[in-house]
């Protein structure tokens, strides 16, 4: 508890130092930290057993809203009104979670759109957000009630492939639970930071650090590759499989316990009371073979022995799996076993000793596990909260984005002005023009992804500059600029340097995105690669077509008068051979047209030109 002192001489009282609150909003549990005599540690429950708050919200008939212990009691008996893994659905779309329906006992609206996910219970609409918010309200309740202060800024932890509309979500998030997020944290970031990894003052540091954090959780699976450098952390890679974790694990017991009771599957479908039982059970019995080689019980007044060694066989396909995502995520950072210096084990799934022994055999070194796995991430939270009160000066967090940012060109072209994999925070700029005589308006559309048309992207966002001076095309001067903060929100301005009009957008979770679509678009535009380019030119060439064919119009009317029928006759053919190239498939047959059709026009430009320069001497002295 925070003491208040008072300086005697001063006659001064000392308020004490603000906490700032370090959460991990997890998808199975949530935990809060915070900043005690200089280390990090979790809140516990007011039975002082627990730091984990599970991830639950429960909706009582009479309105009542419980998150938590109590409402995780709640999903057997009143599944409807019992919400979990709403983390699962941040910043998600109806037709992202389409393939997910089975998975949840509680109503997701039935969309087919691309507009936010909403959960209906009872009468009322809740989006994740909202639900997200109920949890962190808890959260930041309990973090107050321990310290007897009020607690109104936090740093929270997200998954190193949020993208940023989710990252905005959960901001979003704690805000309406009345939180002033200082910063969203990368998962595996905040736990190199429970270790003190990254930090100056530590005697081992060296100047690159290469770190691999294995998570393991209830439901889902992370694998990052972090790269640390003079206290900057980067997120080189990341991989992992969204529905495999802890309940995996249980289910292949609950599998192998029912045939040692001579039962199959549909007995959990017909009795559901013992379906709720022997998933306790199982899980009962996987965490004592984390502890002994021998688990003995009684299920249904029959006896279930399971030793070490046969769990250890049946969960061997599955611990393969995490290592075959682990060494896709080193292939994409371009690295091998021998370069990972570091290996983090996060998540209670790690717990199992076999877990961790074929971590460490993989990676060929031990691996960090002496804190508390569940802990590590809020753990790590709260040292990057006592970062941002000033209080640590060695450390800077850096992390990279996901997909190319960029706007869409003439043609329906996307411009990439953040290319994938760049590090954030970062800015970067380009500067366009008008395309056609008088242009007031222009339109700048900004989009998210690798594929050279925008059709195929993911849209953020849309403004539209409005009042540019009338000018000629190819006059104005606009600057857009992207500012991606370190956060991952991308702020968009355009700004027409002539007349100094300027617009602004902060992109705000209008569209979501999973992490199996995402990887889809990257492998999508490996596979289209021919395609897009071909596409590419011949859009390019088009556009190119385009501003001659109106060049050369200009050229006729202007200049009538210098050329001679035959010339103007040949001019409007070429002209008339380079419209219906563009209006063809065959990029090299509009270049061929372009060429023939400059050629043909570079010594009459060449006459008109002497002519301009010819009337604009006469009657005039050079100096
Ligand atoms: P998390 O999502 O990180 O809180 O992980 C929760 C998962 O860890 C659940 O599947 C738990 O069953 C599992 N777990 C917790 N303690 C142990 C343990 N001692 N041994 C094995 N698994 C555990």
């Amino acid at each position: 508890m925070p003491t208040i002192s008072i300086n005697l001489k001063e006659g001064t009282i000392e308020k004490p130092q603000e906490v700032i609150a370090g959460i991990d909003l997890g998808t199975t549990n949530s935990l809060v930290a915070f900043m005690k005599d200089g280390q990090p540690v979790c809140v516990q429950d007011s039975a002082g057993k627990s730091t984990l708050v599970p991830s639950v919200v429960h909706f009582s008939g009479i309105g009542d809203v419980t998150v938590g212990d109590a409402a995780k009691e709640m999903l057997e008996t009143d599944p409807a009104n019992t919400i979990y893994s709403v983390k699962r659905l941040m910043g998600k779309s109806f037709r992202d979670v389409a393939g997910m329906k089975g998975y949840f006992g509680y109503q997701i609206i039935d969309d087919d759109t691309e507009s936010l996910v909403k959960i209906r219970v009872k009468d009322r609409f809740y989006t994740p957000l909202e639900l997200s918010a109920l949890i962190l309200k808890e959260l930041k309740r309990r973090v107050e009630s321990e310290l007897n202060m009020e607690v109104s800024r936090a740093v929270i932890t997200v998954p190193a492939y949020f993208n940023d509309n989710q990252r905005q979500a959960t901001r979003d998030a704690g805000k309406l639970a009345g939180l002033d997020v200082l910063r969203i944290v990368n998962e595996p970031t905040a736990a190199a930071l429970a270790y003190g990894i990254g930090n100056a003052s530590q005697a081992d540091k060296t100047d690159v650090e290469t770190v691999a954090v294995y998570d393991l959780g209830g439901g889902t699976f992370d694998i990052s590759i972090l790269r640390i450098e003079d206290g900057i952390f980067e997120v080189l890679s990341t991989n992992g499989d969204t529905f495999l974790g802890g309940d995996d694990l249980d289910h292949v017991l609950i599998e192998h316990i029912l045939g040692q009771l001579h039962l199959d599957g549909s007995a959990l479908h017909a009795d559901k009371a013992f379906g709720q039982q022997i998933r306790l059970f199982a899980e009962n019995a996987k965490k004592i073979l984390s502890e002994r080689d021998l688990f003995e019980g009684t299920l249904k007044e029959k006896p279930v022995v399971v030793t070490r060694a046969d769990f250890e066989r049946l969960i061997r396909p599955l611990i393969q799996r995490t290592l075959d995502c682990c060494q896709n995520a080193m292939r994409d950072a371009g690295f091998t076993v021998d370069d990972i210096e570091k290996v983090i084990m996060v998540g209670g799934s790690t717990r199992v000793p076999a877990v961790k022994q074929a971590v460490a055999a993989f990676f060929r070194r031990p691996v960090f596990d002496s804190l508390n796995p569940d802990e590590v991430v809020a753990l790590g939270a709260a040292v990057q909260a006592d970062i941002l009160a000033g209080n640590q000066q060695d450390l800077l967090l850096l992390d990279i984005t996901p997909l190319s940012l960029g706007i869409e060109t003439v043609g329906g072209l996307m411009d990439v002005i953040i290319p994938r994999n760049s590090k954030i925070p970062t800015r970067a700029g380009r500067q366009y023009t008008t395309s056609v005589d008088g242009q007031k308006n222009l339109k700048v559309s900004i989009f998210q992804g690798e594929r050279d048309l925008v059709e195929h992207n993911r849209k953020l966002g849309e403004f539209i500059l409005r009042g540019i001076p009338p000018m000629p095309a190819g006059l104005p001067k606009i600057d857009i600029r992207f500012v991606l903060n370190a956060d991952g929100i991308l702020l968009v301005q355009a700004k027409e340097l002539r007349s100094n009009l300027e617009q602004q957008i902060e992109i705000r979770p209008t569209y979501g995105i999973s992490e199996e679509e995402m990887g889809m678009m990257l492998l999508d535009s490996i596979q289209n690669a021919q395609t897009d380019m071909t596409v590419r030119g011949l859009l390019e060439a088009r556009n190119e077509a385009n501003n001659i064919m109106l060049g050369g119009e200009k050229f006729l009317k202007q200049n009538g008068d210098i050329l001679s029928e035959e010339e103007q006759a040949t001019t409007n053919a070429l002209l008339k051979r380079l419209r219906e190239a563009a209006e063809g498939q065959d990029k090299d047959i509009i270049h061929a047209a372009i060429e023939d059709l400059n050629t043909y026009t570079t010594p009459l430009a060449h006459r008109a030109l002497d002519k301009t320069v010819r009337e604009a001497m006469q009657g005039k002295k050079v100096l």
